[in-house]
Protein backbone atom coordinates (compact mmCIF):
# COMPACT_ATOMS: atom_id res chain seq x y z
CA UNK A 1 0.00 0.00 0.00
CA UNK A 2 1.76 3.14 -0.87
CA UNK A 3 1.35 6.67 0.80
CA UNK A 4 2.15 10.35 1.27
CA UNK A 5 4.37 11.33 3.46
CA UNK A 6 5.63 14.70 3.23
CA UNK A 7 9.36 15.54 3.59
CA UNK A 8 11.07 18.44 5.73
CA UNK A 9 11.66 20.73 2.55
CA UNK A 10 8.21 20.66 1.98
CA UNK A 11 7.83 17.96 -0.73
CA UNK A 12 5.26 15.32 -0.96
CA UNK A 13 6.37 11.69 -2.02
CA UNK A 14 4.70 8.68 -2.74
CA UNK A 15 6.61 5.70 -0.83
CA UNK A 16 5.50 1.61 -0.80
CA UNK A 17 6.85 1.48 2.16
CA UNK A 18 7.96 4.47 4.83
CA UNK A 19 10.59 2.39 6.16
CA UNK A 20 12.33 1.28 3.00
CA UNK A 21 12.51 4.67 2.10
CA UNK A 22 14.17 5.49 5.41
CA UNK A 23 16.57 2.48 5.79
CA UNK A 24 17.49 3.07 1.86
CA UNK A 25 18.46 6.94 2.08
CA UNK A 26 15.27 7.66 0.31
CA UNK A 27 14.45 9.85 2.73
CA UNK A 28 16.77 11.27 5.76
CA UNK A 29 15.90 11.87 9.23
CA UNK A 30 15.56 15.05 10.39
CA UNK A 31 18.59 14.51 12.70
CA UNK A 32 20.56 11.96 10.73
CA UNK A 33 20.87 8.57 10.58
CA UNK A 34 22.28 7.07 14.10
CA UNK A 35 23.64 4.45 13.11
CA UNK A 36 23.70 2.00 10.02
CA UNK A 37 24.80 -1.12 8.29
CA UNK A 38 24.18 -3.78 6.18
CA UNK A 39 21.35 -5.16 8.06
CA UNK A 40 19.87 -2.35 9.73
CA UNK A 41 19.13 1.41 10.47
CA UNK A 42 18.82 3.49 13.54
CA UNK A 43 17.29 6.79 13.80
CA UNK A 44 14.73 8.75 15.82
CA UNK A 45 10.99 10.06 14.69
CA UNK A 46 11.36 13.52 15.85
CA UNK A 47 7.98 14.28 14.85
CA UNK A 48 8.26 12.74 19.17
CA UNK A 49 10.61 14.90 20.30
CA UNK A 50 11.88 12.64 23.33
CA UNK A 51 15.38 12.80 23.56
CA UNK A 52 17.42 9.23 23.43
CA UNK A 53 14.14 7.69 21.41
CA UNK A 54 15.66 5.08 19.20
CA UNK A 55 13.77 3.16 16.68
CA UNK A 56 15.77 0.53 14.80
CA UNK A 57 14.42 -0.90 11.77
CA UNK A 58 15.55 -3.51 9.33
CA UNK A 59 17.09 -2.82 5.89
CA UNK A 60 14.83 -5.56 3.87
CA UNK A 61 11.49 -5.31 4.11
CA UNK A 62 9.51 -8.12 5.97
CA UNK A 63 7.61 -7.94 9.18
CA UNK A 64 7.88 -10.70 11.83
CA UNK A 65 10.51 -11.92 14.07
CA UNK A 66 10.41 -15.27 12.77
CA UNK A 67 11.95 -13.54 9.45
CA UNK A 68 14.83 -12.60 10.41
CA UNK A 69 18.21 -14.36 9.16
CA UNK A 70 20.95 -15.85 11.39
CA UNK A 71 23.11 -13.32 10.70
CA UNK A 72 20.40 -10.68 11.81
CA UNK A 73 19.26 -12.12 15.01
CA UNK A 74 23.15 -11.88 15.93
CA UNK A 75 23.41 -8.38 14.85
CA UNK A 76 19.82 -7.70 16.02
CA UNK A 77 20.60 -7.99 19.91
CA UNK A 78 23.80 -7.45 19.93
CA UNK A 79 22.83 -3.65 18.05
CA UNK A 80 20.16 -3.27 20.98
CA UNK A 81 22.19 -4.15 23.32
CA UNK A 82 25.32 -1.55 22.40
CA UNK A 83 22.02 1.59 21.70
CA UNK A 84 21.02 0.55 25.41
CA UNK A 85 24.37 0.88 27.06
CA UNK A 86 24.97 3.88 25.19
CA UNK A 87 21.81 5.11 26.47
CA UNK A 88 22.29 4.37 30.00
CA UNK A 89 25.92 5.74 29.47
CA UNK A 90 25.96 8.69 27.64
CA UNK A 91 22.19 9.77 28.56
CA UNK A 92 21.39 8.62 31.38
CA UNK A 93 18.86 6.80 30.96
CA UNK A 94 17.68 4.20 33.78
CA UNK A 95 14.62 2.24 31.96
CA UNK A 96 13.67 1.73 28.79
CA UNK A 97 10.19 0.60 26.82
CA UNK A 98 10.91 -1.78 23.94
CA UNK A 99 7.58 -1.01 21.79
CA UNK A 100 7.27 -3.38 18.10
CA UNK A 101 4.08 -4.50 16.32
CA UNK A 102 3.77 -7.19 13.34
CA UNK A 103 0.91 -5.52 12.04
CA UNK A 104 2.85 -2.40 11.12
CA UNK A 105 2.54 -0.25 8.12
CA UNK A 106 6.03 0.43 8.17
CA UNK A 107 8.32 -2.54 8.23
CA UNK A 108 10.25 -4.51 10.97
CA UNK A 109 11.15 -2.03 13.21
CA UNK A 110 11.54 -1.77 17.06
CA UNK A 111 10.85 1.38 19.16
CA UNK A 112 12.96 2.25 22.06
CA UNK A 113 11.55 4.56 24.55
CA UNK A 114 13.41 6.12 27.38
CA UNK A 115 11.13 6.59 30.48
CA UNK A 116 11.09 9.48 32.50
CA UNK A 117 9.46 10.89 35.36
CA UNK A 118 7.54 13.19 33.67
CA UNK A 119 6.02 9.93 31.93
CA UNK A 120 4.48 8.50 35.32
CA UNK A 121 1.16 10.81 35.08
CA UNK A 122 0.13 8.89 31.73
CA UNK A 123 0.36 5.93 33.86
CA UNK A 124 2.80 3.03 34.74
CA UNK A 125 2.90 0.41 31.52
CA UNK A 126 1.72 -0.36 28.18
CA UNK A 127 -1.30 1.75 28.62
CA UNK A 128 0.64 5.28 29.02
CA UNK A 129 2.84 4.66 25.71
CA UNK A 130 0.39 6.15 23.65
CA UNK A 131 -0.62 9.12 25.36
CA UNK A 132 2.89 9.45 26.15
CA UNK A 133 3.95 10.07 22.54
CA UNK A 134 1.37 12.31 21.77
CA UNK A 135 1.85 14.26 24.78
CA UNK A 136 5.37 14.51 23.35
CA UNK A 137 3.88 15.38 19.88
CA UNK A 138 1.68 18.07 20.91
CA UNK A 139 3.15 19.95 23.50
CA UNK A 140 7.13 19.26 23.71
CA UNK A 141 7.61 20.40 19.62
CA UNK A 142 9.35 24.05 21.44
CA UNK A 143 12.50 24.99 19.81
CA UNK A 144 14.34 24.15 22.97
CA UNK A 145 13.36 20.67 23.82
CA UNK A 146 13.69 19.61 19.86
CA UNK A 147 17.79 21.06 20.42
CA UNK A 148 18.11 18.99 23.37
CA UNK A 149 16.72 16.05 21.28
CA UNK A 150 19.00 16.44 18.09
CA UNK A 151 21.77 16.41 20.43
CA UNK A 152 20.80 13.63 22.25
CA UNK A 153 20.54 11.65 18.62
CA UNK A 154 24.39 13.34 17.98
CA UNK A 155 25.63 11.95 21.08
CA UNK A 156 23.99 8.31 20.45
CA UNK A 157 25.67 8.85 16.96
CA UNK A 158 29.09 9.34 18.42
CA UNK A 159 28.55 6.45 21.01
CA UNK A 160 27.68 3.32 18.30
CA UNK A 161 30.58 4.86 15.62
CA UNK A 162 32.71 1.81 17.56
CA UNK A 163 29.92 -0.76 17.08
CA UNK A 164 30.70 -2.34 13.73
CA UNK A 165 34.20 -2.46 14.45
CA UNK A 166 33.21 -4.20 17.15
CA UNK A 167 30.92 -6.66 15.30
CA UNK A 168 32.51 -7.69 12.29
ZN1 LIG B 1 9.81 -1.74 3.75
Amino acid sequence: MSRYITLADGRSLKVECLSCALTSGLITPTGGTIYESTNFHVHQDVAYPIRGLVILASKRHFYSMDELTSEEQIEYIALIHKIRKEQRLLLGIDKVYYFYNEDTTHHFHLWMVPRYEWMYQFGNSVESLRPVLLHARNNMNDEENMKYVIEGIEILRDGLMDFASNSK
